[in-house]
């Protein structure tokens, strides 16, 4: 048997990089990383282009993951990185066509003229209400728990981080930190106040808002980093992808272009989907063979003398104002080397769960009617100096009905699968945050040679817009 390693990995996303990492820390612990594409990074993907640095994948990270703190001061990237406290960055929803400012502390959010004195009254009946049964949706939870005049908010919530319909995201699957929460204290009010009561006897714990966090070159250097160090023939394969993986005994087998690999463990750093159709060779059937995605397109968009910007990150609407663009970006506000001078860049969002017909549409029609949409919004005048449709290839898997019965059947699979690691955007969560989390946690395993029960805490995320 030729080509064997103690571990392979497929895919070299961001999940796959950071298992790559983790692994290299083991001492005589041989892995390889099978890549399809000629470039590793996955969905990340930044966009350099006459002065302006567009992302056409993820914008950035929060740094209050405890495992991406670590990986970035590992890395040495924790000295490159470039910050946007949300302290100092407003956010704003759209309502009624313009801009409503929100404030960035729940206390803060509770004293605003957002929704009425009564819809305030109807939130706090959260207090006497049973934990709702079933595996209701977004939608449905927050309206049972705390009334309708939250949807709006709440729809904007997961816009903005799934490109999502709060009507078919399950809150099982987006917030089981705060199901588990609603579940054990009855009222998700109680259930916080209690558990920031706790928290405030940790001393240990970092207080205040996050920053968002990138790099002056774009998120493209964080995959750049972690690849940096792989030997590119005996650690990393690009243009490699993985046409089907079997077991032989002890050992993983995977079938590519470039011949058979085998190893004791297998790590599927994969998006849900990938990851599905491939272990469809396994013959375990999964309770479903394909979950929806949300596929967006970014619209780059600079503009010079006359336009501005209102500070803050950007903002995001909810599908009740029938906008052309799910929100924006105010990219120059976050990070100002990202437009040249004089200049300033917004990165507009279209598509999403509830329009994939708008990802059909031209460039020059997609660049015009965002372009128009925003006129509406902000002090752009006149033309964009630059226009740039950036199509990710990718969408972002939604956690919708069927989502925790996938999960508990992934996690099935790894405990009766010895050797098999499954992790990747869309299994536990999709942010970066999320990937490099169980990323730690599937190397960790492997470090210990245990399997990965897939399971930890629900942790309660707090909610930026
Ligand atoms: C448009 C967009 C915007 C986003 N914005 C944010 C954001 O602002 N903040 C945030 O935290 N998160 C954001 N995300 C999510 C974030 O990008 C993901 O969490 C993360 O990049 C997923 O990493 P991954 O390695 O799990 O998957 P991927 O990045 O999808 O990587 C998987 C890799 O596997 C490879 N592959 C697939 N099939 C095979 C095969 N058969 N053989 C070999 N290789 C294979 C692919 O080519 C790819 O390189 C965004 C995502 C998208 C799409």
């Amino acid at each position: 048997m030729k080509n064997i390693k103690d571990t392979l990995i497929i895919g070299a996303g961001l999940s796959g990089l950071t298992v790559a990492w983790k692994l290299r820390q083991i001492p005589d612990h041989s892995f390889l990383l099978l890549e399809q594409s000629d470039r590793t990074g996955g969905a990340i993907w930044s966009h350099p282009e006459n002065g302006y640095l567009a992302e056409g994948g993820p914008h950035g990270f929060l740094d209050n993951c405890p495992e991406s703190i670590a990986l970035l001061k590992e890395t040495g990237l924790d000295q490159e990185c470039v910050t946007a406290p949300l302290s100092k960055f407003v956010r704003y929803v759209c309502m009624n066509g313009s801009l409503k400012l929100i404030p960035q502390t729940p206390a803060k959010i509770l004293a605003a003229p957002l929704i009425s004195p009564l819809e305030k009254l109807r939130v706090v009946a959260d207090l006497w209400k049973k934990p709702l049964a079933g595996e209701p949706t977004v939608s449905e939870w927050v309206d049972y728990r705390f009334g309708k005049a939250l949807l709006p908010y709440v729809d904007a919530v997961f816009t903005g981080t799934y490109a999502g319909d709060l009507e078919r995201l399950v809150i099982d699957g987006v917030m089981p930190g705060v199901r588990q929460i609603e579940k054990e204290h009855g009222s998700v009010i109680r259930g916080l106040l209690k558990k920031i009561k706790a928290a405030g006897k940790n001393t240990g714990k970092k207080k205040g808002l996050p920053a968002m966090t990138s790099f002056p070159q774009g998120m493209t250097r964080l995959a750049e980093r972690l690849s940096q160090e792989l030997d590119t023939e005996k650690e990393l394969l690009t243009a490699c992808p993985v046409n089907t993986l079997s077991r032989e005994n002890e050992y993983w087998q995977v079938e590519t272009a470039k011949g058979s690999f085998f190893a004791r463990n297998l790590v599927l750093a994969l998006p849900v989907n990938r990851a599905l159709a491939l272990l469809a060779s396994l013959g375990a059937p999964p309770p479903q063979v394909k979950v929806a995605e949300a596929r967006i397109v970014t619209i780059a968009l600079g503009f010079g003398e006359g336009a501005s910007l209102p500070p803050g990150f950007g903002y995001l609407t909810p599908e009740q104002e029938q906008r052309f663009c799910l929100g924006a970006l105010f990219s120059s506000n976050m990070f100002p080397q990202r437009a040249p001078e004089g200049h300033i860049l917004l990165e507009a969002l279209v598509g999403g769960r509830r329009h994939p017909e708008r990802l059909e549409i031209d460039d020059a029609t997609l660049i015009r009617e965002s372009v128009k949409d925003l006129q509406g919004l902000l002090n752009l005048p006149g033309e964009p100096t630059y226009a740039r449709v950036l199509r990710p290839r990718g969408g972002i898997p939604q956690l919708e009905a069927g989502y925790p019965a996938l999960l508990q059947w992934r996690n099935t699979l790894m405990q009766k699968e010895k050797g098999l690691y499954i992790t990747g955007f869309g299994w536990e969560g999709i942010g970066l945050n999320d990937m490099i989390k169980t990323a730690c946690r599937v190397s960790e395993a492997i470090k210990a040679g245990e399997q990965d029960s897939g399971e930890q805490e629900a942790a309660v995320k707090k909610v930026y817009f």
